[in-house]
């Protein structure tokens, strides 16, 4: 008779090297059945974003060719985890079910519904850590509670041994796989329809390479050509300096283990490693939070802030999220996130910084834009990035600090570069006055091909009068 095999669970781990819970699992020596559940009810209103669809497809169809090519097969589930589980149980007689954990709170509390069936089965179940360095309850300050600040988590963590990543075996993978001899019926990936038809909104999007190869060799390329430059030249967002490698971290085509080994290994010196190291820290910041306080994604970190008196304003808010706002450097930032799902993190500074304090929009609404138009959305990630540009987060960005855009641009985008590659209508524009276009005169407008109110629209806000609106909120706050 066959040996009864072991269930293996791909979730944000969409790799096969430095995989705890699938080296676990092929030390056990059973026969292996590898497959991946479309649960798109989870999270509710947290089920993935469009532009998250778009990278999964694309993660998936790498990762079943990759296991094709050793003789086994990625089944592909929709529907109800647990439901899908229970069954998958029975058909296959596994002895086990092994997983990478995940840290949102309705992946935790699904966790422990599957840990409840596999008992009733008494099917073992394991969870293993691998998403983060540091599982979130080992990084705990001197009172044993967790961190609100940042610098202080980034010391305690550089205090810890981080563990070097695992390789694969990739011959003892084939063969687990391939001891598996019973068929199963598998959805096909092109079922989910997760890919956008009409209108294909994601043609931008090719400029990704979803897939742990795709990881690796951007990783490569960033640590060969970049990384010697990354602390100077990070915030300039046409230089494309940083190391785009979000998405992938988001689906775990690559460990931030796997990330960290590279950047100290390939690095001169600790000084050259240590500003890059810092934002996959922040990254784990993030998860801590999250992990301590789940409702981080939908209420203000701070309570104080659930009193703030935001605004609604439907036109505004539709105006920022196509890039019509009228400030270059915003809708250069918010056409950037239209067309390849993804923005560079100055500018999302920037551009949150306009919708919650000049436009004073409730941070959620930037939040779930993100959520649906990133192909990095990230519970973590992005729930703590809004809430520390709000000013309502853990660590946050003081309330009084309001970038004002033209500024910004003028400093991060001399030369006009980043907004003329996504703001065409001011290719023509001179720097003089490129970050703020409504100081031409009638004539400039003309000569420059861009005229106020129909080639490119009026600042929908005064700058200083939102930004004394905003103040004065916010001192109400701490009366
Ligand atoms: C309003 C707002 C929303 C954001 N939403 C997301 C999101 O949904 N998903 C997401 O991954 N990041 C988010 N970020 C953080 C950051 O902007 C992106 O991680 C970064 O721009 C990704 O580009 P990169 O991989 O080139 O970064 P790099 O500069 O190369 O950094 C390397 C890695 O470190 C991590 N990192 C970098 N900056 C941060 C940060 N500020 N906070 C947490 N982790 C960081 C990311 O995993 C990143 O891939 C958000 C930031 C803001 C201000």
């Amino acid at each position: 008779m066959d040996k009864q095999p072991i269930l293996f669970w791909f979730r944000n781990d969409l790799r096969l090297s430095d995989n705890s819970a699938l080296n676990a699992a092929l030390q056990t020596g059973r026969p292996l059945v590898v497959f991946y559940i479309y649960d798109s009810n989870l999270g509710s209103r947290w089920s993935r974003g469009s532009a998250s669809l778009w990278w999964l497809h694309h993660s998936l169809k790498y990762l079943s060719s990759k296991l094709d090519s050793l003789g086994g097969r990625l089944y592909l589930f929709k529907g109800e985890t647990t439901a899908i589980l229970d069954e998958l149980i029975k058909k296959t007689d596994a002895s086990a079910l092994f997983f990478a954990r995940q840290y949102a709170q309705w992946d935790r509390l699904l966790e422990d519904k599957v840990q409840k069936l596999c008992g009733d089965y008494a099917v073992d179940c394991r969870r293993f850590a691998g998403y983060l360095l540091n599982e979130p309850d080992t990084v705990l300050n001197k009172s044993g509670q967790p961190y609100k600040v940042f610098t202080p988590y980034w010391r305690a963590v550089l205090s810890f041994d981080i563990p070097p990543p695992k390789n694969l075996s990739t011959a003892k993978l084939s063969k687990a796989l391939g001891a598996f001899s019973k068929k199963l019926r598998s959805d096909k990936l092109a079922e989910w329809k997760l890919l956008p038809r009409k209108p294909n909104w994601a043609r931008g999007f090719d400029i990704w390479v979803p897939g742990e190869q795709g990881a690796k060799d951007l990783l490569s390329g960033f640590v060969k050509q970049n990384i010697n430059r990354y602390e100077k030249e990070r915030d300039f967002p046409a230089y494309d300096m940083t190391s785009q490698l979000s998405a992938h971290l988001h689906f775990g085509e690559l460990s931030p283990r796997q990330i960290w080994a590279k950047v100290k290994q390939s690095c001169e010196s600790e000084d050259i490693a240590a500003p890059y190291l810092r934002q996959i820290v922040w990254r784990e910041f993030s998860y801590h939070l999250l992990y301590f306080w789940p409702s981080l994604l939908d209420e203000p970190f701070k309570d104080k802030f659930a009193e703030f008196p935001w605004k609604k304003n439907k036109k505004w808010l539709i105006s920022w999220q196509k890039g019509l706002t009228g400030f270059p450097i915003i809708d250069a930032g918010m056409r950037q996130l239209w067309a390849i799902g993804w923005m560079h993190n100055r500018v999302r500074m920037i551009v949150a910084s306009l919708l919650v304090k000049n436009l004073m929009i409730p941070w959620q609404e930037g939040e779930r834009w993100f959520w649906d138009t990133l192909v990095d959305a990230d519970p973590a990630n992005n729930a703590a990035g809004w809430q520390w540009v709000a000013g309502c987060g853990a660590d946050a960005a003081p309330y009084f600090r309001i970038f004002n855009p033209a500024r910004q641009s003028l400093k991060f985008d001399a030369e006009g570069d980043y907004i003329r590659k996504w703001v065409p209508e001011l290719r023509q524009v001179p720097d003089k006055y490129i970050h703020e276009p409504s100081t031409m005169n009638p004539e400039q407008m003309e000569q420059y091909n861009c005229v106020l109110g129909s080639d490119y629209p009026y600042p929908i806000v005064d700058l200083g009068e939102s930004r004394e609106n905003a103040l004065a909120a916010y001192h109400m706050l701490n009366k």
